[in-house]
């Protein structure tokens, strides 16, 4: 694609998706309003305005949740394999727009066109996983000890789901979302980051022209938008039995406990601060791809990227070589050009956060060995384009334990066992990814054992980024213990009622109490 066309190209894109220059942020399906401030979506990728989202006022907001509470009382009647039927409907429109969607996510969030088109993929995907999972809502039967006693449990759905989402996964987590809790019979009412609210728009038009093309109520899926003021309706709502939020550790605490504070469920999607472990068996060609994909991949914008690599030190000094050669063949520019390796970060605000970073690392006695730097000139108009970093430094620098959403790699050495390396690794506050690159089998599963990596997911001959929407996804410790996708997360869009039937004439007591009238 040639950089000179990109305006074309985006109004096209945004017509195709339906996306005008001042759009309602609010929407029940076809109804679209909304009385709150405007937001402007700011192209990370050259710094112009794309389009404006007028955000919800707590009145519009009242509206939804009045109108999704009455679409739940339908959807939820509709079979489930009917649902999925539905989900599988969504899902063709995403594969008929997906080159449009991918390139308004790449535009207006400031990841490569490739990753943008992932994005969208992993919908698709998630969608047939749903469509599937549409004739799975299993529950288990189980023997009474009462005679002439039937015992099953049954799951039906929790109601209204809210969804609140940040700005590196502008589409896919939602979707994550939505496909599971549409075909488990739930109504959602989503919340993008203020940072993509147009993404937020160009699903809600594919999803509310799905609901309207099979006669299905306004409401079984809603879009709000706004900042965390909009995001406190849904915490504070009881209304919202589920809450799901992914974002930083910062915004999961305060949800976590508004929504923990009405007993209401949370799951919680937050930062991460990932590792790779390096020992003396890794395949060295393996890692290098794998780290250094995972470290500047969406500019080191993923709640997967590899923050953090443990190399063990009788190859410390090959691996960082062999690191630093890759650096230099590093394209930064514009996301949309396939020739580029790594895009802008989100705002002005990020880098700031890169630039302390950067500092802070040396001043806590770390050594900079890829310079980093903002970039400028007329290929790096918005100020958001900066060069990938890595730096030396020691496991407890306050810098290396914290979460920063910026391509920075920090490498630490450790000596002796593979033990050493996973303490280190766990050592954080954060329990998102992990990986060990290596060829011994014993330390692959030392490190996947019980003693190994305290990670939500622990990846062999992997890199810490790119998962797939098979299993389950999340994270532990302070990343919120959330899971979304895969295996069995379905099951936290539902409730479990556990149903005992008597087709006796007796009424016998569990545990064989007596109780005689
Ligand atoms: P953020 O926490 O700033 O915002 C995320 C969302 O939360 C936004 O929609 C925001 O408006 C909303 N929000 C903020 N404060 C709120 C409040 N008090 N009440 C209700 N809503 C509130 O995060 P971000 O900068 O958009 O995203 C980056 C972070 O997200 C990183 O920490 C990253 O690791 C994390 N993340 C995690 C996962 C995961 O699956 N674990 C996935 C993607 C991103």
């Amino acid at each position: 694609m040639q950089v000179q066309t990109i305006n074309v190209e985006i109004k096209k894109t945004l017509e195709i998706l339906g996306v005008n220059l001042i759009n309602d942020g609010t929407s029940t399906g076809s109804e679209n309003f909304s009385n709150g401030e405007i937001i402007e979506s700011i192209s990370p990728v050259d710094g112009h305005l794309i389009a404006k989202v007028k955000s919800t006022s707590a009145a519009d907001y009242e509206q939804v949740i009045t109108t999704a509470t009455e679409a739940f009382k339908i959807w939820r009647t509709v079979p489930a394999p009917k649902r999925g039927d539905i989900v599988r409907q969504f899902g063709n429109k995403l594969r008929q727009r997906k080159e449009a969607l991918g390139k308004l996510v790449s535009y207006e969030m400031g990841k490569s066109y490739q990753e943008g088109l992932g994005e969208v993929q992993e919908m698709i995907d998630i969608c047939d996983f749903a469509v599937g999972l549409s004739r799975q809502l299993h529950g288990l039967t189980m023997h009474s000890e009462r005679p002439g006693h039937r015992m099953y449990e049954q799951y039906h759905p929790l109601g209204v789901v809210g969804v609140i989402s940040a700005f590196n996964f502008p589409v896919a987590v939602w979707a994550w979302n939505v496909a599971l809790a549409w075909v488990c019979g739930d109504v959602c009412v989503w919340k993008p980051s203020e940072k993509v609210p147009l993404c937020g728009v160009a699903c809600q038009k594919i999803a509310a022209e799905v609901f309207a093309e099979n006669n299905l109520p306004e409401g079984i899926s809603s879009l709000i938008n706004g900042d965390y003021k909009v995001g406190e309706f849904m915490s504070k709502d009881s209304r919202i039995p589920l809450i799901s939020a992914t974002g930083s550790i910062r915004m999961g605490k305060i949800v976590a406990k508004e929504v923990a504070g009405r007993l209401g469920k949370s799951l919680l999607e937050l930062g991460g601060n990932n590792a790779i472990i390096v020992t003396p068996d890794a395949d060295i060609k393996m890692t290098v791809v794998g780290a250094v994909f995972g470290a500047v991949g969406t500019a080191g914008q993923r709640c997967t990227s590899t923050r953090r690599l443990i190399i063990h030190e009788s190859i410390y000094e090959k691996v960082k070589q062999a690191l630093v050669d890759a650096y230099g063949q590093l394209r930064i520019g514009n996301p949309l050009d396939e020739n580029n390796h790594v895009g802008p970060l989100i705002d002005k605000e990020a880098v700031n956060m890169y630039k302390a970073a950067l500092n802070k690392v040396v001043e806590e006695g770390g050594s900079i060995i890829v310079q980093g730097g903002v970039l400028s000139g007329n290929d790096y108009q918005s100020g958001c384009y900066v060069k990938p970093a890595i730096a030396e430094a020691k496991p407890d620098f306050e810098i290396v334990q914290h979460e920063t959403f910026a391509p920075i790699l920090y490498l630490l050495k450790y000596s002796g066992d593979v033990e050493n390396a996973i303490a280190i690794q766990n050592n954080v506050v954060q329990g998102l990814s992990s990986a060990i690159m290596t060829n011994n089998l014993r330390e692959a599963e030392r490190f996947l054992s019980v003693a190994g990596s305290d990670c939500g997911i622990a990846n062999v001959n992997i890199g810490t980024s790119g998962a797939e929407i098979g299993g389950a996804f999340g994270g532990e410790k302070e990343t919120g213990g959330g899971r979304e996708s895969g295996s069995d997360a379905w099951k936290v869009y539902m409730r479990r009622q556990t149903n005992t039937i008597n087709y006796t004439t007796e009424l016998p007591l569990a545990q064989g109490i007596k109780f005689d009238l």
